[in-house]
């Protein structure tokens, strides 16, 4: 299911990255830390738990219709899984195309998400548009595209009623 895309998408992100320096520097890869006492995962792109079915420290944990998997706290950039390579943006599927946005769950730990993709690389930016593209083509992954954006749009509300 979806490997194809998944691959390609995952290869197209394979160097991009949000600033054409390390970002990790500047806040201490605050993306990859757990808060104390609590495990974070990522989800995982449908299919892409087949890629770590054999890899050492990662864990796989379900999380509903979707698969969380959490991280040894580094890895190689080969290993990474797709949300962490498109972190913090993510590819919205809508009717003139895929639209790049910042994810609004980095918003709490990202210093890059306020500016959003102006203030990042726009190559890293193209390659998440892309990588999107590639990812709708597939219907099982783009169904799971408009999942995380329906779940980005309650997000967006709450944290508008919040007065984020
Ligand atoms: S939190 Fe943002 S700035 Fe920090 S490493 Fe992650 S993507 Fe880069
Ligand atoms: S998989 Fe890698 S990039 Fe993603 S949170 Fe874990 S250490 Fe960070």
């Amino acid at each position: 299911m979806g490997m194809e895309s998944i691959l390609k998408a995952r290869e197209l992100l394979a160097e991009v990255t949000p600033l054409k320096r390390d970002c990790g520097r500047i806040c201490g890869a605050r993306c990859c830390a757990s808060l104390e006492g609590e495990e974070t995962g990522m989800l995982l792109f449908p299919g892409e738990e087949d890629l770590y079915e054999t890899a050492d420290g990662w864990r796989m944990v379900p999380a509903g219709r979707e698969m969380l998997i959490i991280c040894p706290g580094k890895c190689r950039r080969e290993d990474r899984p797709l949300a962490c390579r498109m972190f913090p943006l993510l590819p919205v599927p809508g009717e003139d195309g895929i639209r790049v946005r910042t994810d609004e769950r980095s918003r709490a730990v990202c210093p890059l998400a306020r500016q959003g993709k102006r203030g990042m690389d726009p190559a890293f930016a193209g390659a998440v548009k892309q990588a999107g593209e590639t990812l709708a083509a597939d219907p099982a992954q783009k169904a799971f595209l408009l999942r995380l954006a329906e779940e980005q749009e309650e997000l967006r509300t709450l944290r508008k009623r919040l007065g984020g």
